[in-house]
């Protein structure tokens, strides 16, 4: 320990703001590199959107419940040349969803490619070269720009002189720019309106809509099901575990429940973070705090970037977490019940700023992988719908409406009375996800990607005012989601020199 404070005092500090996800990766990655790591979050616990909770013998994941590219946590340990299944574990699914539609249909994706084509064709009647031929097209769009727009800076002269992106622009007709998702899937399975809604589901998974997010997200279900979906052992929130105490075993320090209230700057260049429990000098500062805050209140010194800020934001959540007081067979890890009206779901989320009367609902039950995350005979179910943002409506009588929306709509489809199985219940709705993260409007997912410009106008990086100064998470290039938050971390702090 002596060694470490003695080290300390020659090393460069470096100050992450906020422990999400992507703060967490960052502060490893600059740990690597040799800075002396300090992660300043103000919640007294670390994770961000990655909690938890507890209640009458149940446990539920706050907020993530699906888990893709597990490589990129694996990353971290390998930078300190460890391996990663000492410290974290988890188990690929053979089964991606289960889908419930109200007309008594049911559908079990399953990520073996040549199974979910013939399972697909079986089901939906549809010929097995139309979706063989749309996997490939989802394939190439994959192919043709996750190294560009998902591993690299966007704001960099280098990347866009590289030849990826020439062989990226040569095939630009390749990747539907210029349709919706939803119209790409109607081209494909025209005659299928329950196919075309699942693959439009797509666009939910970085908080846009299908009728407005551009075709090139049919490269969504490729990723999904060409790498496969993961469970992490213990639940998402052993991602956070593993991840903080590969931290601190690494030496970075995290001070809890301090709220950074400026970011200090001098000459251009930063000095260093104001807190709620004082004054932190630093060489080099990464904000993991919503992008919209950080210029918002913790840089009103600095001109602000307005035509970023001002970018729609993602879609919201409700979640009900309930205590189920049964178990329910018919259910997997990952269910959908769908809603009969999708494009009048967006319109209410994205158009009029509320709630589709019979919205769509996931559902989420880990004990179906962790017996102990339920007391015995029972189910931990995290029930969400996607919601606009929050603008000040007003929730308490929206949360009321959606509770018995989802409820009559799960006992229609499931045959049983719902209600009276809820045993344990916790509520989050979007005012609570901004308060709890600090995430503009509570947006799950930083901006939405409903135009297909957002990919440039998301905030870079890195500072081009103040030098030092990087930004990762959800809020920044590349997105929301862990993948992307860790990819924003890496890009991030591969700016940065080795000390
Ligand atoms: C309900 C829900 C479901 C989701 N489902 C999925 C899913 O299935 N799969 C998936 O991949 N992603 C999912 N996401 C998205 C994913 O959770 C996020 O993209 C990701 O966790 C965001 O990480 P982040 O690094 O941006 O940090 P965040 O989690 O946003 O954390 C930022 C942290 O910064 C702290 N902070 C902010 N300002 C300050 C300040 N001034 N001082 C100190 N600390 C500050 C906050 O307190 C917070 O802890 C979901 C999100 C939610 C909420």
């Amino acid at each position: 320990m002596l060694a470490l404070y003695l080290e300390r005092l020659y090393m460069k500090k470096a100050v992450v703001i906020g422990a999400g996800i992507g703060g967490i990766a960052a502060g490893l990655r600059l740990r690597a590199k040799g800075y002396d790591v300090e992660v300043i979050e103000a919640n007294d616990y670390p994770g961000g959107k990655m909690h938890v909770y507890h209640q009458g013998g149940f446990q539920w994941d706050a907020g993530p419940s699906l888990f893709t590219m597990p490589n990129l946590v694996d990353d971290l340990f390998r930078l300190f040349d460890l391996d990663p299944n000492k410290y974290f574990s988890y188990n690929k699914k053979e089964t991606l969803c289960h889908y419930f539609w109200e007309d008594g249909t049911r559908f079990s994706a399953v990520a073996d490619r040549e199974e979910f084509i013939s399972q697909t064709s079986k089901t939906f009647n549809i010929s097995t070269q139309i979706i063989a031929d749309y996997l490939k097209r989802n394939k190439e769009k994959y192919e043709l720009t996750a190294s560009t727009f998902l591993e690299k800076s966007l704001h960099k002269w280098k990347t866009w002189l590289s030849k990826d992106v020439l062989a990226s622009l040569l095939q630009i007709h390749k990747l539907h720019m210029s349709s919706t998702l939803s119209e790409v899937n109607e081209k494909y399975f025209s005659d299928n309106s329950k196919l075309v809604q699942l693959f439009n589901r797509y666009a939910t998974y970085n908080g846009s809509s299908p009728y407005q997010t551009p075709g090139i997200m049919s490269l969504i279900p490729h990723l999904e099901m060409h790498y496969g979906t993961f469970y992490p052992k213990g639940g998402m929130h052993a991602i956070v575990d593993s991840l903080v105490n590969l931290s601190i075993e690494k030496g970075i320090r995290f001070k809890l429940g301090t709220l950074v209230n400026r970011i200090l700057h001098s000459n251009n260049k930063v000095t260093g973070v104001m807190t709620s429990k004082g004054q932190i000098d630093a060489d080099l500062i990464i904000s993991n705090a919503d992008v919209f805050g950080t210029y918002h209140h913790l840089l009103k010194d600095v001109p602000r970037p307005e035509r970023v800020l001002k970018q729609e934001r993602s879609s919201s959540a409700m979640i009900f977490y309930w205590g189920m007081n049964r178990k329910f067979p018919t259910l997997d890890l990952h269910n959908i019940f769908f809603s009969s009206e999708y494009k009048e779901e967006f319109a209410a989320i994205f158009k009029h700023g509320t709630l589709y009367n019979d919205p769509t609902v996931y559902i989420n039950i880990t004990s179906k992988e962790e017996e102990n995350h339920a007391p015995k005979g029972c189910e931990n179910w995290f029930v969400m719908i996607n919601t606009p943002g929050n603008m000040g409506q007003d929730w308490g009588k929206l949360r009321l409406k959606a509770r018995d929306s989802i409820i009559a709509k799960l006992s229609r489809i499931l045959n049983v009375d719902v209600a009276a199985s809820i045993k344990e219940e916790i509520v989050l709705d979007p005012a609570g996800i901004e308060a709890r993260t600090r995430s503009h409007q509570g947006a799950l997912y930083g901006a939405s990607s409903n135009s297909k410009f957002a990919a440039f106008i998301r905030h870079p990086n890195f500072s081009s005012q103040i030098k030092n100064l990087y930004f990762c998470g959800g809020s920044v290039h590349p997105g929301g989601g862990i993948p992307l938050c860790l990819l924003s971390a890496k890009i991030a702090t591969d700016f940065v020199e080795s000390t």
